[in-house]
């Protein structure tokens, strides 16, 4: 059997890892990346890329560990390399704070990032309005740096890259063996997937050297996070909303929450707003489905649904995407060879 062919849809942070780990799991195989937006243009350009996991509900915690962990693994090694300045790539320390107690004082990362212990005391007293506190270290990846570092690396490899809209996963049957979907949000017009729904986040990427560490407050919404040239200050968290305008009066309150935590970035300079939907779903979909049609058939692998964590967990579901498409390639293999005798 010649080389199978392999279509992956979307160039976010999903559809370029997904892509690096099929080269280098399935290396016989001839991999495109079909997108109708690349980097700076993707909803993963506008991430802050935080090594900080969000739960999917109906996902056993354990897998979304390995995810965690093999990500992390991952990205730490190329913190350690000559490359990270490149890549986006760096360790931050900080803290995460609450107002009261979490009923889950030890969440299921905590053994994964580095350093995790409560805060103490004399730590307490920089948030007056915080009862407990986590600190620890862990990774961030600065976008679209590490997007690029993606592209140039799969470049490398020979892969191909497309601007294309794709309408219909079966308007590529005809030259490709294998379709990976990482469209992300566009996976709800893609292949009509109700339960995929757009989490609207607006952030803001000012300018002010002088915050080294995240602070992230526990609720989730209101967080600092300093990236090698900018610092991030988010956000909000609107479901349902897919307006992609940046909202005035969002941004003031995002300042003014940041600056309730860091008193310092009133000083902040040249305020960039952006805004993003997180592809959100109960569970991640990363599924090997088999498409049929007239007696013909088509090996789709989807990757998609990261919500609010699409970095924190890329590289684990990547692997794991990469695997089932080299399930795709055994299944062609046996049936062309069966197609022989
Ligand atoms: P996208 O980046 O949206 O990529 C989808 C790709 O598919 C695009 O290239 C698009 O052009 C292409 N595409 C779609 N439909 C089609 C089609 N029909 N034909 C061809 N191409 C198509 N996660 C973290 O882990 N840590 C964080 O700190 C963090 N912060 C965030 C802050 C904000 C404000 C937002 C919005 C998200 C944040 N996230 C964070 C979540 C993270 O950004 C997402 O989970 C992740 O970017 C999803 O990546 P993706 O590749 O699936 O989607």
């Amino acid at each position: 059997m010649a080389a199978p062919k392999v279509a992956v849809i979307g160039a976010g942070v999903i559809g370029l890892s997904t892509a690096l780990c099929i080269v280098e799991t399935c290396p016989s195989s001839s991999v495109t990346i079909l997108s109708d937006q690349f980097s700076p243009n993707t909803m993963s350009d506008v991430a802050a890329g935080m090594l900080i996991p969000h739960t999917y509900p109906d996902t056993p915690i354990h897998v979304q560990k390995q995810w965690f962990k093999e990500t992390f693994t991952y990205l730490f090694a190329i913190s350690n390399s000559a490359e990270a300045s490149e890549a986006g790539i760096h360790l931050v320390s900080g803290w995460q704070v609450f107002k009261s107690t979490p009923k889950e004082e030890l969440p299921f990362w905590s053994d994964v990032v580095l350093g995790f212990r409560p805060m103490s005391k004399p730590e307490l007293q920089k948030f007056p309005r915080h009862r407990f506190g986590q600190a620890f270290t862990t990774l961030k990846c600065d976008c679209p740096p590490y997007l690029l570092w993606l592209e140039k690396r799969l470049k490398a490899t020979g892969v191909q890259m497309y601007n294309r809209k794709v309408a219909d996963l079966w308007e590529l049957q005809r030259e490709y063996d294998i379709v990976v979907n990482c469209a992300g949000i566009g996976a709800h017009q893609l292949v009509g997937d109700k339960k995929l729904f757009p989490v609207r986040g607006q952030v803001l990427q000012v300018h002010a050297p002088w915050v080294k560490n995240f602070i992230r407050d526990g609720d989730g919404l209101t967080y600092i996070y300093p990236g090698i040239h900018r610092v991030t200050l988010g956000g909000t968290r609107e479901k349902d909303s897919w307006s992609l305008s940046p909202d005035p009066g969002t941004t003031r309150d995002i300042f003014d929450r940041c600056c309730s935590l860091e008193a310092s970035l009133q000083e902040a300079q040249d305020i960039r707003v952006k805004v993003g939907l997180r592809p959100s779903r109960h569970r991640v979909r990363l599924q090997r489905e088999v498409l049929s049609q007239g007696g013909v058939k088509l090996l789709v692998v989807h990757n998609y649904g990261h919500g609010a964590g699409g970095f924190s967990v890329h590289r684990g579901t990547a692997k794991e995407a990469a695997r089932l498409v080299g399930e795709c390639i055994a299944a062609l293999r046996g049936s062309s060879s069966r197609a022989k005798l």
